[in-house]
């Protein structure tokens, strides 16, 4: 049953183990809630970290297309074609330094300079300004060097000679395919940076060796992703691409390689927190860029997922909880309901059965004292009977003698005697017969005097034999009791034989009944001179069978229904000693006030 099973009590060890794996459990569920808030955060920022990638490739091949005719234009100019096959012509140097100069104005470029073949500067768009390049030796720089090998390219560095940033364009200069030397552009595309430093999240571009040369982060720039190797070192040295830079690596540490180039790394720079790490190669050049997103809302949307399954979980086990305490408490309110109406049902049962008993066992002993008080009588009524029967035969045959001799006149007062003897048996039968009848229980007002009358009756001829003094001290001859007559005529018989059974063997024979009121009772009083009875008799005179006499003379069952009938009437028969010694017995009963009868 499920009630008995919730009442035992779990041990404490075994409850323990239970909370800790719902707390597992609880932190478990509550750590998916979290990953799976973080990786759809984190798969947000990878979707917006892809497309900031594509602008900003898109924005920088734009730039550079822009400039990538710029140096092949320059073939087209007699004067630059001139210069190259003249050297030393310095009014056409002059011509040229000032084209280079307007061109460069016009196209936005940084600087635009003509090579020759051993890699020294003829003419230059700064030519003006004090580190102008003219007359400088630059083919130690890759670009210059690839394009006299006939190597058109491009090239990210830092200027020798300004010490400034920028894209180099070179391309070969040729008339009638042979080459004079190299057209140099320089592009300022520092100022991309500019539109990345708006957002939070960090942008690089590195070239094919790892090197930062733009960044939304100024410090980071001219250093390294990884460290570089000695070669790489070498030949950045070499062709003085960073100028003077050191090129110390950034430290960053990846924390998880995902698909393609995308990573979650950490740099001490930046505060050593997970940052998402995006980046995309950039053919031709070998660029890549690189886009780090800030995961401090995606770690926040986790942290707040975890946070929001424990207190929902933490809410879903008090609700469960409490609702568990509701049906046990519920449960325990039933069962101690349900126990105390199995009780008060037992209790009522057996209240049912005592008072059936009981009322079983009075009208049995009722019956029983009447039957034991009959018999007790029997003898004393055949008595009775036979002397009456033996003087009407007698008064009979007298009578018929009398006629014979024709003395008719006491003749005829035999047959009166007769005729009175034959009266007094018929009421005695009569008594009797009321006697054995079972009482019905409706009670009247009954004359208490006539009673007492009546039940002496059937004691007189006792009480005249054993010489018994019986005196009457009634004071109200009008008290009326509300009883059933016959059987407060029983009591007072079975008191009276008491009584006179006590005093057979006393010198004073004395038998007193009174009636008084007192209040709204009727006393009945009966006396007797007897031995009185002891204290240790007293206390169980009413108890069925009990009796001082000797076998077959008293049943002990007188007392106990006498004191049964008077509560039955609503009265109440107790026992005293008087002041003789003799004993007393008094039956109290309803009074019924005279106006009511
Ligand atoms: P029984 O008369 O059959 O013994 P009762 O119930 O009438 O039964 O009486 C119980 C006992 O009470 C008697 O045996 C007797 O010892 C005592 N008793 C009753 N009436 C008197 C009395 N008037 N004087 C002394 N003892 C009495």
């Amino acid at each position: 049953m499920a009630a008995s099973h919730a009442a035992r009590p779990a041990r404490p060890v075994h409850r323990l183990a239970l909370w800790a794996l719902a707390l597992a459990v609880a932190l478990t569920l509550a750590g998916f809630a979290g990953r799976w808030a973080g990786d759809a955060a984190m798969s947000k920022a990878q979707l917006a970290g892809e497309q900031r990638l594509d602008t900003y490739a898109v924005s920088l091949e734009n730039l550079l297309s822009k400039y990538d005719f710029l140096p092949r234009t320059l073939e087209l100019n007699k004067d630059v074609l001139a210069l190259l096959q003249h050297p030393g012509d310095e009014a056409l140097r002059g011509e040229v330094n000032t084209y280079l100069e307007q061109l460069n104005r016009q196209s936005g470029s940084t600087t635009i300079y003509i090579v020759n073949l051993q890699g020294v500067t003829q003419a230059a768009s700064n030519w003006r300004s004090p580190n102008s390049f003219v007359g400088d030796n630059v083919a130690f720089r890759p670009y210059v060097r690839d394009a006299l090998r006939g190597k058109p390219g491009g090239f990210y560095g830092v200027g020798t000679t300004s010490g400034e940033p920028g894209y180099f364009f070179a391309h070969g200069i040729y008339r009638d395919g042979r080459m004079l030397g190299v057209a140099t552009v320089k592009v300022n595309i520092e100022r991309l940076e500019q539109g990345w430093m708006q957002s939070a999240d960090k942008v690089l571009l590195a070239d094919a060796y790892g090197v930062v040369f733009l960044s939304s982060v100024p410090e980071w720039k001219y250093h390294t992703l990884a460290p570089l190797p000695p070669a790489a070192l070498r030949e950045l040295a070499a062709s003085r691409q960073y100028f003077s830079h050191e090129l110390t690596p950034l430290d960053m540490r990846t924390l998880r390689q995902m698909n393609g180039g995308t990573a979650t790394v950490a740099l001490p720079q930046a505060g050593d927190v997970a940052v998402l790490s995006q980046s995309r190669s950039l053919a031709p050049r070998q660029w890549r860029f690189v886009y780090l997103s800030d995961l401090s809302g995606a770690r926040n949307s986790a942290r707040a997922a975890f946070v929001f399954a424990l207190l929902l979980q933490a809410l879903l086990l008090m609700l469960v909880l409490y609702g568990l305490q509701r049906r046990r408490a519920r449960a325990d309110l039933q069962r101690a309901n349900d126990e105390l109406e199995l009780k008060v049902a037992e209790r009522t049962a057996s209240l049912h059965q005592m008072a059936q008993d009981l009322r079983q066992a009075q009208s049995g002993l009722v019956q029983a004292g009447k039957m034991a008080v009959l018999g007790q009588m029997a003898a004393g009524i055949t008595h009775e009977l036979n002397q009456p029967l033996t003087a009407l035969r007698t008064m009979a045959d007298n009578a018929r003698v009398l006629i014979e001799r024709g003395r008719l006149d006491e003749a005829k007062s035999n047959l009166g005697t007769v005729s009175q003897l034959v009266g007094r048996m018929g009421v005695l039968t009569g008594q009797l017969r009321q006697f054995a009848r079972k009482a019905d229980t409706s009670l009247t007002a009954v004359p208490v005097a006539a009673a007492i009358t009546a039940a002496l009756f059937l004691v007189e001829r006792r009480v005249e034999q054993e010489r018994v003094n019986f005196r009457m001290a009634v004071r109200d001859q009008h008290v009326h009791a509300l009883c059933d007559s016959n059987r407060l005529e029983q009591v007072l018989v079975n008191l009276f034989t008491n009584a006179l059974d006590a005093m057979a063997d006393c010198a004073t024979r004395q038998l007193t009944v009174s009636v008084e009121r007192d209040g709204a009772w009727a006393l009945v009083g009966v006396a007797d001179t007897g031995p009185g009875i002891p204290a240790e008799i007293l206390t169980h005179l009413f108890e069925p069978f009990f009796t001082t006499k000797p076998q077959g003379k008293g049943l002990g069952l007188g007392l106990a229904i006498s004191e049964q009938i008077v509560r039955e009437f609503g009265g109440e028969l107790r026992a005293e000693v008087t002041a003789a010694g003799g004993a007393r017995f008094v039956i109290a009963l309803p009074l019924v006030e005279q106006e009511t009868i």
